[in-house]
């Protein structure tokens, strides 16, 4: 196949006056065309009948906060740069209905895999894509189809797409392709590349469907003058850009400078407004919205665009994670910049510049690299965005993941507290019967956003979950009875690492509902109890009446083989055990943790305490493995909610070693 493109791909020759019969070619394959037009003064993406609606004559200027269509004297219909819109827009629509549920007399049910096309899209030919365009949508079709979960979504949208791309020749000033590796040139991503020369195009194909295209527009081989122009077209764009930007030193030191003063300073502008998001076309994040009828038997989940600059984007029940627009944008410019790296093995910034003339604030990302990332001016062999990275991605578990959500049934519930129930769920689902201690499911009802729940038990016939109610999803969760169904998603994410107690003392730490994933692993210590050493378990809750699973724990006290010790932060009036803190439990302990494994679940400040005290016993960081809680919306890797630094704590966590955390476990705002 490659021969026969190559065979074909003898530049040809397509006269200016004849630029519909291209797009004649490309309806007739049943493809709605999508081009540049004017709209509300700026050139936008959008329907076309034909090249009439193409902006000939039109240009743009643009700069940091600013953007204007131009009239310019010859009638060129893509000598623009690009506007507010990109592909994406298409290939992953601000809204999608992901999700059916339905409350039926059976229970409920859940159709379609999650993302699934409906209906199935109707296929598109994009017209004037420009190489950092291109770029763009490689980097979302890593992000979307290379696992391990994929969105259908997105699979069956670009499936079907055509790319008519464009060689650039007007860049605007806040156009950085150049520094970026990613233009002006088209080399690589598309079906078909259009070369503007006044009074026509070079043609050149760039894949088997571009190949059938020309083929059927029969044009001739382009002559060596039009060559010629053309190169010269590009080479112009590539000067008008002036020098690269060295980005050589960007993926550390953004990485290493998470306390530097630009954030503060930059934030001091910043109105975190979610413009640059929503314009930039890799930005991926995404939150689910349910729409339901009035009774709630049936709902559409919806998969809608986010942005890391919303405040409730990194809420959890206990506050946000990113409260600052300090910490919102260090987060959005560190990940387009560096941590994309680690997690893509490429940049997430292309450099189409949309982010600079759309800020209402004219912040221009540049200057912003400049002061916090130590990217200077001078030339320097590029970073391509579409290099191999020099470290391999960072996600650390890979394999398929479970698209669907099962409907289980809840055999029976125990009230733990007053807002904390622990549901029995009956299912024959081998996934999820072969999960691990420390992974969660994403649980849900019709017409409830799904919200990560940890396995707090497996049992041969099924599992329990353990909820609080934090809000309507948990609450709903919660209220259910002996009969009822829900929806599960799982097991997901990455659990204990069982296998490390194996010849070593175990140290389990547990602040409130944090005793729920550590249920398995302490199941898990008890049938394995001759091959580990000394087991110790420390507990805290604030009162008495917070503790969880309060009989079991009694009898896991009564052991002789094993240590178990408790405290509350407040005492009520029948409480004769310890009042303090957890790390309190350890002040009088006299064990020596070098040859331990320590596994913490509780409050983020509670585990950096313990995890203090733990590494003052001697447990290294390599041995402490703690359980960490950010929002999730997907559960795996598709959403961007639960991003902490280079991790994705849904797919590579939620279990870290402190060793692999690093500083940003410590790091506020991250
Ligand atoms: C890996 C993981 C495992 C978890 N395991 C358990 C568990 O075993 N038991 C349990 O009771 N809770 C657990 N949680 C927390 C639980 O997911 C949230 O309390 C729940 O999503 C809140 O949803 P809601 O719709 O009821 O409340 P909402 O009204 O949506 O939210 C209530 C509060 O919770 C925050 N919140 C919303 N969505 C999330 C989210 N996806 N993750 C965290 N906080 C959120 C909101 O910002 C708000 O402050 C876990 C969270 C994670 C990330
Ligand atoms: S970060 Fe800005 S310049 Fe880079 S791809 Fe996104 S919108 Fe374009
Ligand atoms: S950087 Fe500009 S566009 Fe982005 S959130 Fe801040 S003000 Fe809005």
């Amino acid at each position: 196949m490659a021969q026969a493109i190559a065979s074909t791909n003898v530049p040809r020759w397509l006269p200016a006056d004849q630029l519909d019969r291209l797009i004649d070619v490309l309806r007739a394959d049943g493809r709605t065309i999508i081009g540049p037009t004017v709209r509300d003064g700026a050139i936008v993406l959008a329907e076309i009948q034909g090249a009439a609606d193409l902006p000939a004559g039109r240009g743009d200027e643009a700069s940091p906060g600013r953007y204007r269509v131009t009239q310019r004297e010859d009638s060129r219909r893509f000598d623009h740069a690009v506007g507010p819109m990109s592909p994406k827009r298409w290939t992953f629509p601000p809204r999608a209905p992901i999700r059916l549920g339905r409350r039926t007399s059976a229970g409920v049910r859940f159709s379609g895999v999650d993302p699934r096309p409906t209906p199935r899209p109707t296929p598109l030919a994009f017209i004037g894509v420009r190489a950092c365009e291109l770029a763009a949508i490689k980097i979302q079709d890593h992000v979307f189809l290379d696992g391990p979960a994929v969105d259908g979504d997105y699979r069956a949208r670009r499936a079907s797409a055509f790319l008519v791309a464009v060689e650039c020749a007007t860049p605007t000033s806040t156009c950085f392709c150049t520094s970026m590796g990613t233009g002006p040139e088209v080399t690589t991503g598309f079906d078909v590349v259009l070369t503007e020369l006044d009074d026509g195009f070079i043609v050149r194909v760039g894949s088997p469907a571009g190949v059938t295209v020309v083929d059927a527009l029969s044009l001739s081989p382009a002559d060596g003058s039009a060559m010629k122009a053309a190169e010269a077209v590009v080479a112009g764009a590539r000067d008008a850009m002036g020098s690269p930007m060295n980005m050589e030193n960007v993926h550390e030191g953004l990485q290493a400078s998470p306390e530097h003063p630009g954030w503060a300073a930059v934030a001091e502008r910043c109105l975190s407004c979610t413009n640059c998001t929503l314009v930039c076309p890799t930005c991926f994040c995404t939150s689910v919205v349910e729409r339901s009828d009035l009774d709630g038997s049936i709902s559409t989940s919806e998969r809608t665009w986010d942005s890391c600059f919303n405040e409730g984007f990194a809420k959890v029940a206990g506050g946000s994670f990113r409260p600052l627009v300090k910490d919102r944008y260090r987060q959005w410019l560190t990940h387009k910049f560096s941590t994309w790296w680690d997690q893509f093995g490429s940049s997430g910034c292309v450099g189409c510049g949309r982010c600079i003339a759309w800020c209402p604030a004219g912040i221009d990302v540049r200057e912003e690299l400049a002061v916090i990332g130590g990217v200077g001016p001078v030339p320097m062999p590029q970073l391509s965005v579409v290099a191999a990275a020099t470290e391999a991605p960072v996600t650390i578990s890979p394999g398929s993941v479970p698209a669907a959500f099962v409907t289980v049934h809840v055999d029976g519930s125990s009230r733990e507290t007053a807002d904390t129930m622990t549901l029995h769920l009956n299912t024959t689902d081998r996934r999820l019967l072969a999960g691990r201690p420390g992974q969660f499911v994403m649980a849900t009802l019709p017409a409830f956003s799904a919200a990560p729940i940890s396995i707090s038990r497996f049992r041969s016939d099924g599992l329990d979950l353990t909820i609080r109610a934090a809000g309507p999803a948990t609450r709903a969760l919660t209220e259910l009875e002996r009969g009822s169904t829900l929806g599960v998603r799982g097991p997901l994410g990455r659990g204990w690492p069982v296998e490390e107690m194996t010849g070593r003392d175990v140290v389990i730490v547990a602040g409130g509902v944090g005793l729920a994933p550590l249920r398995p692993l302490i199941d898990a210590c008890l049938a394995e109890r001759d091959a580990l050493g000394a087991v110790r378990i420390y507990l805290g809750a604030r009162t008495p009446t917070d503790r969880l699973f309060v009989e079991e724990v009694g009898r896991l006290a009564l052991r002789m083989d094993i240590e178990v010790e408790e405290t509350v932060d407040r005492a009520g009036p029948v409480w004769l055990g310890r009042v303090g803190i957890v790390t309190q439990l350890f002040d009088h302990a006299t064990w020596d943790g070098r040859n331990a494994v320590a596994f913490v679940c509780g409050p983020e400040r509670m585990m950096q305490a313990t995890s203090e005290v733990l590494f003052s016993r001697g447990i290294d960081v390599d041995r402490t493995w703690v359980t960490l809680e950010r929002n999730m919306s997907c559960g795996v890797g598709l959403c961007g909610h639960c991003q902490l630094g280079k991790f994705f704590v849904c797919k590579d966590g939620p279990v870290f070693s402190l060793a692999e955390l690093g500083p940003a476990f410590t790091t506020d705002g991250l």
